[in-house]
């Protein structure tokens, strides 16, 4: 059963044996494995359900609409990094490019030994992939769709050595439109609005959109439930409250909505909530091809490769539409109308590097979420290697010039030599073009509570009732794209979930 804004308008108050925060990566695929496991199931979601039709090309429209803070969330910090979170029902997985990559062994061993985290030693972790992949028909991008931009992409990273690989997607029948960031309006893409949600309510759960918690209840130190508002999905004017009443919650808001939650709720086991925070670093190069590549065929992001030079960098063709691409493309009146008219000839490459930096979450002054990174200058160094060998990997293969966006560097970069003279920069963090779509670390899991504020089966230490199923639970950057995994350990956790009764008393 889904509730919308105009079912809701005047507020409502039910009760369930578990309520979920958020519908993205994690909320959806704990509603299904709950509602499943004969749960009365409840999932409230801050945004609204997307139809096909609200999904077209104008992507600063449908970003104002859509995206947490219109689209213009920014990690403050030593940059202002731009943050993308998805404010619809699906989550984030909505408006992403469907990449779906397993944990590579070296960050699962970390999390395991650092944060003795054990299960992960063991099948399964393998066995919920093979789960979510199977569901989320996850499958490597087809040739027929790479395009000749992803084609660009690969052969530009084969020349400097890193062949690569067609990304594992969860898309049935992606037509290669180019347009992952404004959802999949034909419904190729397999996001948790799709894949997860409507099994689940088959299964009995409740989905309500246009609701957005405010608070945890919690009494004498058990969760009872949480209250919010209804929230209009296109003026964001506030309507009634709402309550539901569980004894179980489950937060998977995000890594930057769920550690504002719990303490705005009180809970803040040892201090560790939101106390830590990492993300990737990611960016993106432009190369001006000699050929028309006609970039807006094709998938969003078909071809990527993991760096042979730096541990934890990562690789991929990418296209985002033309409005949002402009802003980088630099140049004023001609100059910018001659980029224009050239746009066919573009490929970008996407860089993605797990930076070794930890930042931290708080309650900003207008309620959302504060977040913080203070990047180091020798990690804003790597950054610069990273995008080095973007940019001769683009000249190898033909690039008139490429642009790079680094404050300090020529506009358009010619030639090798003026390519290496990017390293010789004095680069702060703020001169960097950074982007963060993937955050994490904000409520990790740790076997140690003086790690993590999440015990390793995922409940919140200090308050019964409370489970943390998203991006948060990360000890660390995961070094890929991480939505297979947060679904991964959502799906472990509330797997477990299903065996524990909660007591009485
Ligand atoms: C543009 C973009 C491209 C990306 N591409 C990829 C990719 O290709 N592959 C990949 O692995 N990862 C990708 N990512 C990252 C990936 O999508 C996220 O890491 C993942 O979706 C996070 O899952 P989550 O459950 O933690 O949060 P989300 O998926 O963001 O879900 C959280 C949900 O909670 C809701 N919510 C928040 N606060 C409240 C509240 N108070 N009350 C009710 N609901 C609330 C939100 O509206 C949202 O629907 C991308 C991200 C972006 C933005
Ligand atoms: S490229 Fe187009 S068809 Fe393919 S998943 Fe993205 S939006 Fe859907």
């Amino acid at each position: 059963m889904r509730y919308g804004f105009p079912d809701l308008r005047q507020g409502f108050e039910v009760e369930a044996d578990v309520v979920i925060i958020g519908s993205g990566a994690g909320g959806a695929v704990a509603a299904l494995n709950l509602a499943e496991g004969g749960m009365r199931t409840v999932v409230l979601e801050a945004g609204p359900e997307l139809r096909p039709e609200m999904m077209d090309k104008d992507a600063p429209r449908f970003m104002a609409r859509y995206y947490w803070e219109g689209g213009l969330r920014a990690i403050g910090g030593s940059a202002q990094i731009p943050s993308l979170q998805g404010r619809c029902l699906g989550g984030s997985t909505v408006v992403n490019s469907a990449i779906m990559l397993r944990l590579p062994d070296w960050v699962r061993e970390e999390w395991a030994s650092g944060h003795h985290l054990e299960f992960l030693r063991g099948p399964g972790l393998e066995e919920s992939y093979a789960r979510i992949e199977a569901r989320c028909h996850v499958t490597p991008t087809p040739e027929a769709v790479q395009g000749r931009r992803n084609r660009v992409t690969r052969a530009a990273l084969a020349a400097v050595g890193m062949p690569g690989g067609p990304l594992p997607r969860a898309v049935k029948d992606c037509q290669g439109c180019a347009d992952c960031l404004t959802g999949c309006a034909g419904g190729h893409k397999q996001s948790t609005d799709r894949s997860y949600l409507p099994d689940a309510e088959r299964h009995g759960a409740q989905v309500y959109c246009s609701a957005e918690v405010e608070r945890i209840l919690v009494e004498g130190g058990r969760a009872v439930g949480v209250t919010g508002r209804v929230v209009d999905p296109l003026t964001k004017e506030v309507h009634r409250r709402f309550t539901v009443r569980a004894k179980r919650v489950v937060v998977a808001a995000g890594a930057a909505h769920t550690p504002v939650l719990l303490l705005e709720s009180g809970l803040n086991p040892g201090g560790l909530v939101g106390a830590t925070f990492h993300a990737h670093l990611g960016g993106g190069i432009i190369g001006m091809m000699e050929e028309p590549t006609d970039p807006f065929v094709g998938a969003t992001q078909g071809w990527g490769a993991i760096s042979s030079e730096i541990k934890g960098l990562k690789y991929e063709g990418l296209w985002a539409a033309q409005g949002l691409l402009l802003m980088r493309w630099g140049g004023l009146g001609a100059k910018f109308l001659e980029r224009l008219h050239e746009i066919r000839h573009t490929a970008v490459i996407a860089q993605v590097y797990r930076a070794k930096v930890k930042g931290s979450v708080q309650r900003g002054i207008f309620g959302g979420p504060k977040m913080r990174l203070q990047i180091p200058r020798d990690e804003a160094r790597v950054f610069v290697r990273g995008i080095r060998t973007a940019a001769d990997a683009l000249l190898k293969v033909g690039a008139r010039f490429v642009m790079t966006g680094i404050h300090g560097a020529p506009e358009e970069l010619r030639s090798f030599e003026e390519s290496a003279r990017l390293l010789e920069l004095d680069v702060a963090p703020s001169h960097l073009p950074m982007t963060a779509n993937h955050i994490f670390g904000s409520v990790p899991m740790s076997g140690d509570p003086r790690l993590g504020p999440v015990d390793p089966d995922g409940r919140l230490r200090g308050v019964e009732g409370v489970w943390v199923a998203d991006a948060s639970l990360f000890p660390s950057g995961s070094a890929v794209n991480p939505q297979a995994t947060i679904m991964a350990l959502s799906d472990l956790v509330t797997r477990k979930m299903l065996h524990r009764t909660i007591p009485t008393g």
